[in-house]
């Protein structure tokens, strides 16, 4: 009898035993359907030993699978890489195999989908909310249920707008072919530093082994057009590439670059999809059709066919850290997806993370340095403002040296940018008269005003409240006051000193999808807009020739409430916002306004002085036992009531190991005691690179049974600390 074991969807267990139906064949990494129970689920089959080797089923409990899918097996490489992110992040192996198959796997790429898009026609009843939900849909098209959480309305009013004739079924193939990339289409005119980089990573790419490059390049020096050479090396091997980026919003500008460099945009995959494209995309990853691919970090998970290198850009960025779900670092799993492939994998950052710079020192990553900006630009000169004697007048925040540099720029017809990495128009709201502080009800949280949208919103679990008129606590009509800075009243300020500038808020409230991030840039390079305010979204990526002057607002903001990492974020963010800063011809200026301008990041940033930096920074983790010298880890125990998580993590308390090297705090509260109405409990571990980290926890846990309600949730390598 035909029998295997399967890999199932389900993050409860583990390996299951099935039998083939008769008359089909169901190899290693084959995509299944199987039962459980009454349901239908997703797996792969999957080799016998792995996940411990359970003991077999006996032949006559067997059921028979329901199904083998008819797409590519999922090859071996990808499924030791499930089995490495499971083991080593401790994370179900089913759930990490969701993201090797998500829903688009299983759906018939032949079928046609039925999208929605408008005809223009009113319906004959016109209720506020079809106004607001055409409105919102505009131009464009997709399913149901995309459409209704685009107009913001349930699915039952699309549904109503489909049968007056104001919306019309359209049908839409999944199957269609991508067009080729051309390796030769447009070569870049490169410098001599990025010609011999190319060359490297080209070999490297030609050589198909796996190696770990670093490229370290500053600000400005074309590391986009180096690393596309080691992308055009890996099409001209008839093999595909992948390259990760930070950010969605910074998708549709990166596709545009590449459309330029090789003909024709790249396959994109982030979560903005419509499902009828990630069902075409995944498909064609899946049959190596899809010759480029650029994504965000649940792309290194898919069955590339034949992969032949990994770029994963701004390697640096905390964001490709998942901090849900998996807690995986997507820079750490694509040079382990590397590994299993046997490829190469290049990282590039102009502010490489500490970890990566201490592999490249110990010759377990190569390095590539691009020292000099092309095409001639210098690096911007940086000057520091101290607050404590440059005061900004009575409540505004610009000291007069940057309104006036904001002002030389106006009349220059250039271009500014503020930086300012908070959201809204103010952090916290009080009461004048009793004092009140608005807090967000699930979490530990001051509620911030956004004066765009009239609203108080909580930045960790996205609840939102209208402004109130009076104070809710003490009735007091109109006696709000706003505390601190957000981006928002920055740009008040700008347009209450300057009126003549035109000021863009950029933030991830105005620039939540990538069509409106291609809007953004359309209007800056088309110089509609004199001033950017902006948080940590526009520090990466954006390239504006015009752009002479950075001023950084707060540069000690970063440093408050300080983590293992606060230093290094803060020079990576000032670093690559200062990067922004004349990018072309004519030479840029960097502002910062400090409170502490002898404190090392901010000196080290104001002398240009990276290397001063990263060695202190270096020396500070070796003494602290802090990653890439010692390895964090933290547990975070949660509940709904808090009797019931203090209880938990007092339970795990009591049975925690006494292992040599191997600190462990807690429990304590967390520092967000309150998260999205969970009450949260820590634990933090900190061990020598020589202690076996994730097997202590996992048998320290192992041992304890906990209530329905009670969440664990392990982080290692932690970068929130939250
Ligand atoms: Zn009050
Ligand atoms: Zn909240």
């Amino acid at each position: 009898m035909n029998r295997v074991r399967c890999l199932v969807l389900n993050a409860a267990l583990g390996p299951l035993d099935y039998r083939v139906p008769h008359g089909s064949d169901a190899p290693l990494g084959s995509v299944v359907v199987a039962p459980l129970g009454p349901r239908r689920l997703g797996g792969v089959v999957w080799e016998d030993e792995s996940f411990g080797a359970p003991e077999p089923v006996g032949d006559n409990r067997l059921r028979n699978l329901f199904e083998v899918v008819p797409v590519p097996p999922i090859r071996a490489p990808l499924r030791r890489l499930v089995e490495w992110t499971s083991d080593y992040y401790l994370a179900p192996p089913g759930s990490v195999l969701r993201m090797v198959l998500p829903g688009a796997a299983f759906a018939d790429a032949r079928r046609p989908i039925v999208e929605y898009r408008a005809t223009g026609e009113r319906p004959a009843r016109m209720t506020p909310q079809r106004t607001v939900a055409l409105e919102k849909i505009g131009a464009r098209q997709g399913i149901v249920r995309e459409l209704a959480a685009l107009g913001e309305v349930s699915e039952a009013v699309i549904r109503g707008l489909v049968q007056t004739g104001a919306l019309e079924a359209v049908s839409v193939s999944a199957d269609q072919p991508y067009p080729e990339p051309d390796s030769a289409f447009a070569p870049p005119d490169l410098s001599s530093e990025q010609a011999a980089a190319a060359r490297q990573l080209r070999d490297a790419v030609a050589a198909r082994g796996f190696e770990t490059l670093l490229l370290d390049g500053v600000t400005g020096s074309g590391k986009t057009e180096v690393y596309m050479e080691a992308i055009a090396a890996a099409i001209d091997a008839g093999r595909q590439a992948l390259v990760l980026l930070p950010e969605i919003a910074l998708t549709e500008p990166m596709l545009t670059r590449f459309a330029a460099r090789f003909g024709c945009e790249p396959v994109a995959w982030h979560s903005g999809l419509r499902s009828v494209e990630r069902r075409r995309a995944w498909h064609a990853i899946a049959s190596g059709e899809a010759k480029i691919v650029v994504g965000a970090r649940s792309a290194l998970f898919l069955p590339y066919a034949n992969l032949g290198v990994i770029v994963v850009d701004e390697a640096h960025e905390t964001s490709f850290k998942q901090e849900d779900g998996v807690h995986y670092h997507a820079r750490d799993v694509a040079v382990m997806r590397g590994h299993f492939e046997q490829v190469p994998v290049v990282l590039a950052s102009a502010t490489p993370a500490l970890e990566s710079l201490q592999m490249a020192e110990s010759g377990i990553y190569a390095k590539i340095d691009l020292p000099s900006r092309y095409g001639g630009a210098q690096m911007p000169t940086i000057e520091t403002i101290d607050l404590t004697e440059e005061k900004p007048p009575q409540g505004m925040w610009l000291a007069q040296r940057l309104v006036d540099g904001i002002e030389a720029r106006l009349e220059r017809g250039e271009q500014s940018l503020l930086f300012l990495n908070r959201r809204g128009y103010a952090p916290l709201t009080l009461c004048r008269n009793c004092g009140f502080r608005y807090q967000c009800p699930n979490c530990s949280a001051w509620l911030v005003e956004h004066r765009f949208t009239s609203r108080l919103a909580c930045h960790h679990c996205g609840h939102e409240a209208p402004a109130p008129k009076s104070c809710t606590e003490c009735g007091e009509p109109d006696c709000l006051v706003a505390c601190g800075p957000g981006v928002e009243r920055i740009a008040d300020e700008v347009a209450e000193r300057l009126p003549q500038a035109r000021v863009f808020v950029a933030t991830s409230d105005t620039l939540n999808s990538p069509g409106r991030a291609a809007e953004f840039i359309a209007a800056v390079e088309a110089r509609e807009v004199d001033v950017i305010v902006g948080t940590q979204l526009v520090t990466k990526g954006f390239h504006f020739p015009e752009l002479t002057l950075v001023g950084v607002v707060d540069a000690d903001l970063g440093l408050e409430g300080g983590d293992l990492r606060a230093g290094e974020r803060t020079y990576q963010q000032v670093a690559q916002v200062a990067g922004r800063a004349g990018r072309g011809s004519k030479p840029g200026e960097v502002l910062l306004q400090t409170r502490h301008p002898d404190a090392p990041v901010i000196a080290a940033l104001a002398a240009g002085d990276r290397d001063a930096f990263y060695s202190a920074e270096t020396e500070m983790r070796r003494e602290a036992g802090a990653p890439p010298f010692g390895r964090w880890a933290s547990i975070i125990i949660s509940s709904e009531d808090d009797a019931e998580a203090r209880e938990a993590a007092n339970r795990i308390g009591a049975f925690r190991p006494d292992v040599a090297e191997c600190m462990i705090l807690g429990p304590a509260p967390a520092p967000m005691a309150l998260l999205r109405g969970r009450y949260r409990y820590r634990f933090l571990i900190n061990a020598r690179r020589s202690v076996q980290l994730q097997q202590v926890i996992r048998r320290w846990l192992a041992a304890i049974d906990h209530p329905p309600g009670v969440r664990v949730a392990v982080d290692i390598d932690p970068y929130s600390f939250v």
